[in-house]
């Protein structure tokens, strides 16, 4: 069961109902705040019918919107949790709901201070609102360009104050969370840590935006149940992002685009999707045309891989689009967005 409060509650008013939760026999009552509202998760197993009688209790109480006998397995991500779209705030851009689409665009990886720059200079004139970049690479072989790491880290806040845009990037482990946390707006995981249950409660304990891929491999619901991971340990400021799965090879992309997901997961959960066109298609010639295609089944966003050099690039060169491909991207994702009635 779950109770969504007024966000302004107080602490008090917090604490009635992790209290009443845990004398009806819920082993846990964890908050999670959003801005409009703060939604208390009970967990445990309690007999039906005291779970009936504990909600009639918190719908009295002035300061309670609604308490929920959750029916779907993602209970907090799910829409009877919140049946409006809703919108994270990051770092000032806000991305779902009705907001403009919000394009994040930048290198695979963080190479060095020119490179970084000089994309997240491009790319902000082109109109993306937020700059990615790997400083820790999850790859798929050891011997491969594993990132900058903590230097990455570091030039990714130099040009964030440079350049001006807010700064997005992968961790991969749950131990450097706190670490990736402070130099960074918001952070991803990736498609090969999906299923890292102690890495999403790790990003769970965060108050940072996360961006959560696809598991290359996995179901619909279960990611959904991955997002849950995140908003259930406290943090409800999760994007989802398609990236492709694998499918049938059909000897010409990586993965098989998972635009249909768009669609059916806006179905599912109130939260944010976006659509990384770079990864499903590895081919900068085939990713115009798989964006145009995410925002026109209904993307909140894109999230795009872009270098300045890219046929030099440490990661990914071969779906990195050229600055210029980029601002041709941005011109024709205008036009796809205002025939869906959205507006970037
Ligand atoms: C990335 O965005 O650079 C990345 C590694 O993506 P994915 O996890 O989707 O492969
Ligand atoms: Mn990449």
């Amino acid at each position: 069961m779950f109770v969504q409060i007024r966000g302004n509650s107080s602490g008090e008013q917090i604490a009635k109902i992790q209290n009443e939760a845990r004398q009806a026999g819920f082993t846990e009552a964890v908050v999670s705040r959003g801005q409009e509202i703060i939604v208390i998760n009970c967990i445990g197993s309690v007999p039906h019918e005291r779970k009936v009688a504990l909600q009639e209790f918190f719908r009295d109480l002035p300061f309670v919107i609604d308490a929920v006998i959750a029916t779907s397995p993602f209970r907090l991500t799910a829409r009877d949790a919140h049946p409006e779209n809703f919108s994270v705030v990051l770092n000032g851009v806000s991305i779902g709901a009705a907001e403009p689409l919000v394009v994040i665009a930048g290198p695979c990886a963080v190479e060095s201070a020119e490179q970084l720059v000089s994309c997240a200079q491009a790319v902000k004139a082109a109109g993306a609102k937020l700059l990615r970049g790997g400083a820790y690479k999850p790859r798929k072989s050891f011997y491969n360009f594993q990132g900058l790491e903590e230097q990455g880290l570091q030039l990714l806040a130099q040009a964030r104050q440079q350049v001006g845009l807010a700064t997005v990037t992968e961790v991969i482990s749950p131990e450097l969370v706190p670490l990736v946390a402070q130099y960074v707006d918001v952070l991803q995981i990736g498609t090969a840590n999906m299923g890292n249950y102690a890495l999403l409660r790790a990003v769970g304990q965060t108050n940072k935006p996360v961006i959560l891929k696809r598991g290359m491999a996995a179901t619909v619901n279960e990611w959904l149940l991955a997002a849950e991971y995140i908003v259930a340990t406290g943090n409800h400021r999760v994007i989802l992002c398609a990236r492709g799965v694998r499918g049938i090879e059909n000897g010409y992309t990586r993965f098989n685009a998972d635009i249909d997901v768009i669609p059916v997961v806006k179905g599912l959960t109130h939260h944010p999707i976006i659509f990384d066109p770079s990864h499903p298609t590895g081919d900068r010639e085939l990713v115009s045309p798989v964006a145009l295609a995410a925002v026109a089944a209904g993307a909140d966003g894109l999230l795009v891989e872009v270098h300045p050099d890219p046929d030099n690039a440490l990661c990914d060169g071969a779906q990195s689009l050229y600055p210029h491909q980029f601002a041709e991207l941005m011109t024709k994702v205008r036009a796809v967005a205002a025939a869906v009635g959205r507006t970037v």
